[in-house]
């Protein structure tokens, strides 16, 4: 029955990309070489070989991103164009603070680090290249918000505000449905996949320094399978806010190394 389910989500999926592409001059993919946008590409590029890549590089993306980006775009000779932001990450937590902690007067980081790192310098390719058409791996069960875009526009719709045709193919399908699409059409995968990450962490691609699931485990997933991001993260400020946060003090940088090594766990959660 799954399988039915599956072979038929894959139709539908594909039938709309040829038709989609049938209407378009300039279609790009989005991709953050994650396992959704995987499938998305490799739905598109069996029928647009030279179609243009979208790797937004926040700068801050995980080793493993940056790898397997190198070999997919090898092997599938890839027509990519990467994005870099003109503010880093370290500059936004400068400025605004970490993206879930705010500054006074900087009610919402989170939303300006999104801005400099990913939106801005999005919204420049697209305009430098005029592209008609923008395909994304996005999934209505990743949050609220994507439930609520996918319910009020669909699958494929014209974006008023970045003035070009939206596709997203795979907009209903769950996580167990895009791995057996990496399954059934034995496509590469992210080796960021293969890391163990905390119960109910939600393990994405994306920014590795990213704050916001903090809450879900996410310093903890650094901790266990990149240490020395781990530590640079905590190392910058972030040691010195969470135990803030928790437990009131304002520890000085040599108590904060200190507590790193005897009791790494400390800053898991606040
Ligand atoms: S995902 Fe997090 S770290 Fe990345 S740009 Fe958005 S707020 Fe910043």
């Amino acid at each position: 029955m799954n399988q039915i389910n599956i072979h038929s989500k894959i139709n539908s999926a594909r039938d709309l990309v040829e038709k989609v592409l049938a209407k378009h001059e300039k279609p790009v993919v989005a991709c953050s070489f994650g396992k959704n946008s995987m499938v998305v590409l490799h739905m598109v590029w069996q029928f647009k070989p030279d179609v243009h890549v979208l790797f937004n590089d926040t700068l801050m993306e995980y080793p493993d991103t940056y790898k397997f980006k190198r070999e997919v775009t090898q092997k599938w000779q890839l027509n990519i164009i990467e994005t870099k932001p003109n503010k880093t990450f370290w500059w936004i937590v400068e400025n605004y603070g970490f993206p879930l902690f705010s500054r006074k007067g900087h009610a919402d980081p989170s939303k300006n680090c999104c801005r400099y790192l990913k939106e801005y310098p999005i919204d420049r390719v697209l305009r430098k290249h005029k592209f008609d058409l923008y395909f994304t791996g996005l999934s209505r069960h990743e949050s609220r918000l994507r439930e609520f875009s996918a319910k009020k526009y669909g699958n494929y719709f014209y974006s008023k505000r970045s003035k070009h045709w939206k596709c997203h193919p795979i907009q209903d399908w769950t996580n167990e449905d895009i791995w057996k699409y990496h399954k059934i059409y034995d496509i590469p995968h992210n080796t960021l996949y293969d890391k163990t990450p905390p119960n109910g962490f939600d393990l994405r691609t994306g920014c590795w320094c990213c704050t916001i699931p903090i809450r879900y485990g996410k310093i903890e997933f650094l901790r266990m399978n990149y240490p020395h991001l781990w530590k640079l993260l905590l190392s910058k400020v972030l040691g010195k806010v969470l135990l803030q946060q928790k437990l009131g003090i304002n520890a000085p940088q040599t108590q904060i190394e200190h507590l790193m090594q005897i009791k790494p766990c400390l800053f898991d959660k606040y």
